[in-house]
């Protein structure tokens, strides 16, 4: 897509934050060319904060943003649509801290979008091209980007349990197709760790209405899975929420091994700083050009 894009429309959705529980109406609206998303706190005199890595918050469970001491939590679902569906520009307002959970995958977030329409800018596509590997390792876990000609990700996990063991789910933009393969995997815990989370404070309003359950035989959800392998799917919508934050889309083959929230976002706050591994360019040449071939007469910096 070579042309920023935002929402035809103001749309508007209400539920409960998965970790406070508390009740949030959310409200999409269209912003101009070059805005980004923009995330609003109407409850605290509109107080505005940019969805970029600078504003990245506490990362375990969630991820959230933070900015002179105002959170917004569990932004990644959001997120995750947005980029999916390619929409560079729009202000989401929210009356509370933390953004509704809804189903617990991204399918409400993209059917919103969806009704809202989406609508090209004048503006051109900026792009963040990866150049040279980066990489961030702990022990067994790795999540490393590398140059490639369209933004692919390929997600592995592995837990000891019955119903997931190994999975791997590949994405590639232009040929996979976010809303049907990503966007309906919801997340998911385990029920032996539910009490400790609870005790932290944590998934005050999740129930089986938002989240994939696990006893250690199962899955107790009484509808069951939406995919076999709905829980590595989740992963990936997850990490393509948390890539947003880079602030503009990114070309580059993404590989995660038991990767997670934190490791996603040291890797964006790597990548930035590593500012020689990318660089800027334009929406048409991005797409197209090889390489071997780099053309500074279209790169922005
Ligand atoms: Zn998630």
């Amino acid at each position: 897509m070579a042309s920023q894009h935002t929402i035809a429309a103001v749309v508007s959705v209400s539920g409960v934050g998965l970790h406070t529980g508390v009740k949030v109406n959310l409200r999409l609206c269209p912003a101009p060319a070059n805005t980004g998303i923009l995330f609003r706190r109407t409850d605290l005199e509109g107080f505005v904060i940019e969805a970029q890595s600078r504003n990245v918050a506490r990362v375990s469970y969630a991820t959230s943003l933070m900015k002179k001491g105002v959170l917004i939590s569990t932004t990644e679902h959001l997120l995750s649509a947005l980029a999916g569906l390619d929409v560079d520009n729009v202000l989401v307002e929210i009356d509370n801290l933390e953004l509704p959970i809804l189903d617990g995958s991204a399918r409400p977030f993209v059917e919103l979008i969806t009704k809202a329409g989406i609508r090209p800018q004048r503006a051109r596509r900026g792009l963040i091209r990866v150049l040279k590997p980066v990489e961030v390792v702990e022990g067994m876990r790795r999540l490393a980007v590398y140059p490639a000609d369209v933004f692919r990700v390929t997600y592995l996990i592995s837990f000891p349990h019955p119903v997931i063991g190994e999975q791997c789910v590949e994405f590639a933009s232009g040929s996979s197709d976010y809303a049907a393969e990503i966007a309906p995997a919801r997340t998911f815990g385990f029920l032996e760790e539910l009490e400790m989370l609870r005790k932290n404070g944590l998934i005050r309003g999740g129930s089986l209405e938002n989240a994939v359950v696990l006893d250690r035989k199962g899955v107790i959800n009484p509808e069951g899975l939406r995919f076999p392998d709905e829980f590595c799917r989740h992963k990936l919508l997850d990490l393509i929420g948390d890539f947003s934050l880079l602030g503009r889309p990114l070309i580059g083959h993404v590989v995660a091994e038991r990767a997670g929230h934190a490791m996603h976002a040291q890797l964006v706050s790597r990548l930035l700083r590593e500012r020689n591994s990318w660089k800027l360019v334009t929406a048409p040449e991005a797409a197209a050009k090889p390489l071997s071939e780099p053309d500074p007469v279209f790169a922005i910096n």
